[in-house]
């Protein structure tokens, strides 16, 4: 029989949708997707070619749990040059992408028990990561413009709050934090002494002249109340690779290896190596996509603003746009009535071979998230199918 804690937890949407995407497609329907939170480019060719020397060279074994020297060195280098933030490399655990880190960190300080506050509209992992480690989640909504609510969270606070998860720019909404809401968040952590766990992982991918604040950085009482995470997934158009770290103060990084060397050891030893390439020498590349991305969003945004019924909050940051589409709610094609986001999100990939998420995922039940990672063609033709889906009901 299934354990409790399997009975529990919620599969992930955001891959299940994309085992779906890929049964249609092996089976000849040609699906437009917009719903993968993944570059929509290849691994960079200088970070390819050095995995390749790696491998050459025999870096294939096991090599430290946290991380080969040379690649938390870089990490360092990295936060201190785009973060203004100062780790020692044994403060730095590598993991098998970000996703492991954040299990780490929550497995790492949260109790049988425990409360982690989670902002919401947010990504469908840190519930169930919060469930997986014993925790209760408590979700707080976010401000209209999907900003932090400061005052929720303070209300959400209780003595058994072990901790609060951020993810700055976000998934799925796109916002990027202010700095003075993250300067409130940070005063209420010290204040209270809990962890602020912040996903970083999007911090690159940010337009209109917007800048990331990293948390840490405010003072030493923030370093120490904070769990950095963040990983080669997004910036480096590295997703399969499972490249990703935390950064936390002494203590917390021992736990967090130590919790590591019993769950999957060192993250891929050759991936490792190209990780490092990736951090040095791939500014150049990042802000290409970068302005690729923003020319996707600004188009993405404007095919999804002229279509009847939909608003969206044009935001600066990650490549997702949550429009809210519950104009479409109750209104049906033939028999078929659309109730919610996920009927929307099934009529429109059945209907126009269309993939986008349902906003319910994600605790945003009025809206879709649209990635708009594809290609300008891939996700022209995919507004223009989902525009015609979307006329047909009524
Ligand atoms: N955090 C957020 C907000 C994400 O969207 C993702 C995407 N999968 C991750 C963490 C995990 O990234 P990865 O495990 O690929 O490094
Ligand atoms: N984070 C991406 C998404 O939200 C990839 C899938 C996942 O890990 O959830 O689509």
């Amino acid at each position: 029989m299934l354990s409790s804690i399997a009975k529990n937890i919620t599969p992930s949407a955001t891959c299940e949708l994309e085992g779906v995407v890929a049964d249609l497609r092996a089976a000849g329907v040609d699906v437009i997707g917009m719903n993968a939170g993944e570059p929509g480019f290849d691994t960079p060719e200088n970070i390819r070619e050095l995995c390749k020397r790696a491998l050459d060279e025999g870096k294939t074994r096991y090599v430290n749990v946290p991380g080969i020297a040379a690649l938390r060195e870089a990490v360092c280098e990295k936060l201190e040059r785009d973060n203004g933030v100062i780790y020692e490399p044994s403060q730095i655990c590598v993991s098998t992408g970000a996703k492991q880190a954040l299990n780490n960190a929550v497995m790492a300080v949260v109790n049988r028990g425990d409360e982690v506050i989670i902002p919401m509209p947010g990504w469908v992992s840190y519930v169930e990561i919060v469930k997986l480690a014993g925790g209760v989640p408590v979700c707080v909504d976010t401000k209209e413009d999907f900003q932090l609510d400061i005052s929720a969270v303070e209300k959400a606070v209780t003595p058994k709050t072990a901790a609060i998860i951020i993810n700055t720019p976000n998934n799925p909404t796109g916002a990027v934090y202010t700095r003075e809401s993250l300067e409130k968040l940070a005063g209420l952590a010290v204040e209270h002494d809990f962890y602020i766990i912040s996903d970083e992982v999007y911090e690159k991918l940010i337009y209109n002249g917007k800048v990331h604040e990293c948390v840490a950085s405010f003072s030493e009482e923030a370093y120490n109340h904070t769990i950095l995470i963040n990983g080669m997934s997004k910036a480096f158009a590295m997703t399969g690779w499972r490249c990703g770290y935390t950064a936390a103060p002494a203590e917390i990084a021992a736990g967090i290896s130590a919790i590591q060397g019993h769950t999957t050891s060192n993250g891929t030893t050759f991936v490792q190596w190209a990780s490092v390439e990736a951090l040095r020498h791939n500014e150049e590349s990042v802000k290409e996509m970068v302005a690729e991305y923003a020319r996707r969003k600004d188009y993405a945004y404007g095919r999804l603003t002229s279509m009847e019924g939909i608003t969206c909050a044009n935001v600066d940051g990650a490549f997702y746009l949550l429009p809210d589409v519950s104009h479409y709610f109750g209104k049906k094609y033939g028999e078929r009535e659309i109730r919610d986001s996920f009927d929307l999100c099934s009529y429109i990939l059945e209907e126009a071979h269309v993939a986008i998420v349902p906003g319910g995922a994600f605790r945003a039940p009025g809206c879709v998230r649209i990635a708009y990672t594809n290609s300008m063609e891939k996700i022209a033709e995919g507004m223009d199918r989902m525009e015609r889906a979307l006329s047909k009901l009524g």
